[in-house]
């Protein structure tokens, strides 16, 4: 299976460990124990449990059929939004914490940009009744103070990065450092499919119950479970990779990402990643990174701060260029029209992310029996204000 990880945790030329020595116990041990305890039976059972009772799962396909008329195609919206905390990042934040529970960890620690995986990771660490520490950028704590308030609530201790930029990748960088000093008690929870391997893997493999709903759900509505096109919003990439997963060697289903082309692929604010990145390492993994001549990771922009990422997971960089993936680059303006159409045409407000795949829908010409599958990934509640504040509302 070639868009599978291999042994050494490579997708194609991407993906691997490039980790300090330090770390190499703590990723060594996941590694070797992540796919066994996945695949207990007591695992799964739980698992599932809490996806169908805590979660909500399976979240539903709902037919869009005024967005279908639009666009002359039969569109699907997979309701990621109606996830338990709004979007689909709990999946994979419940899975690692059965896992971390299982390895025997008492102490959970995270990194975050937007505060959107703090607050999955915060939702699930008092949950299990765990400790939880979130690094963030100081910036990124003034920014982002609702989700903030969120984590204190939840019990989280929030942590501010203040070196360098003081956002994301400072915070990676701290909680890093947080892991080497406690490896025995401490699982360090990633938010997408990035960082050094297993983690991509491990974070594919939690999200890829989107995929199979899909596939059982299709089944049921128009008796085939294989779409014509998939189509999901990247940032690092994980609600992508879970809409794609079960679909990545059925060549025939076109799978379609969409990342944030900011003000404009060439304004040197946007987060491109595969149309602007070159090979690179960041946080443990060899993918496409924007970065300049000489190897330093450029500032991301997107008006979504979900997508503002310099680089992608490796999965994708391998998609991307194997050509398996196509990738777009949506402007925030598209974007935000796009999720300004789906308020108008089906009575529900988008996740600015999820916005920047339904621009998608403009791009391609489909024929009239298309099946088309969205990713909804998540709800606009959060994005309220860079709604209002875009729209003078
Ligand atoms: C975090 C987030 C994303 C981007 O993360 P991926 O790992 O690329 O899925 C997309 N949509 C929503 C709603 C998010 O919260």
């Amino acid at each position: 299976m070639p868009f599978q990880v291999n042994k050494q945790g490579y997708y194609g030329e991407f993906g691997g460990a490039y980790i300090p020595e330090m770390l190499y116990p703590n990723i060594e041990e996941l590694r070797r124990k992540y796919l066994s305890i996945m695949e207990e039976a007591s695992f799964q059972k739980e698992f599932h449990q809490l996806l169908r009772d805590y979660v909500g799962r399976p979240t539903p396909l709902y037919f869009a059929k005024r967005l279908s008329e639009k666009y002359q195609a039969k569109i699907y919206l997979k309701r990621e939004d109606l996830c338990h905390t709004g979007a689909h990042k709990v999946n994979n934040t419940i899975g690692q914490i059965l896992l971390a529970q299982r390895l025997g960890k008492k102490r959970i620690i995270a990194e975050t940009g937007a505060g959107q995986h703090g607050v999955a990771t915060a939702t699930v660490c008092a949950l299990m009744g765990l400790e939880c520490k979130i690094y963030m950028g100081e910036v990124d704590i003034e920014r982002q103070a609702p989700n903030v308030a969120r984590m204190k609530m939840l019990g989280a201790e929030v942590i501010p990065a203040t070196s360098g930029s003081k956002t994301l990748k400072d915070a990676t960088n701290e909680a890093l450092r947080d892991w080497i000093n406690h490896p025995e008690n401490t699982y360090y929870i990633i938010g997408s499919v990035v960082g050094p391997h297993p983690y991509p893997d491990m974070v594919a493999r939690f999200q890829s119950v989107i995929s199979q709903e899909i596939q059982k759900q299709l089944r049921e509505k128009e008796g085939t479970s294989n779409p014509h096109y998939i189509i999901a919003c990247v940032g690092g990439g994980s609600n992508a990779a879970g809409a794609f997963y079960h679909y990545l060697d059925h060549s025939k289903v076109v799978l379609i990402a969409s990342e944030a082309g900011g003000k404009g692929i060439h304004s040197g604010k946007s987060a491109a990643t595969t149309i602007l990145g070159k090979e690179g390492i960041i946080h443990g993994s060899k993918t496409l990174l924007m970065q300049t001549d000489d190897g330093q990771i450029t500032e991301p922009y997107s008006i979504s701060a979900g997508l503002d990422y310099p680089g992608v997971g490796p999965l994708h960089a391998h998609l991307h260029t194997s050509g398996r993936g196509k990738f777009h680059a949506i402007t925030d303006d598209e974007a935000m029209q796009a999720g300004l159409e789906l308020c108008q045409l089906e009575g529900i407000i988008p996740a600015i992310e999820s916005s920047h795949a339904l621009a998608v829908l403009d791009k391609i010409k489909f024929q009239k029996e298309d099946i088309v599958v969205l990713n909804l990934s998540g709800r606009g509640d959060k994005d309220l204000n860079t709604y209002i504040n875009y729209f003078n509302l």
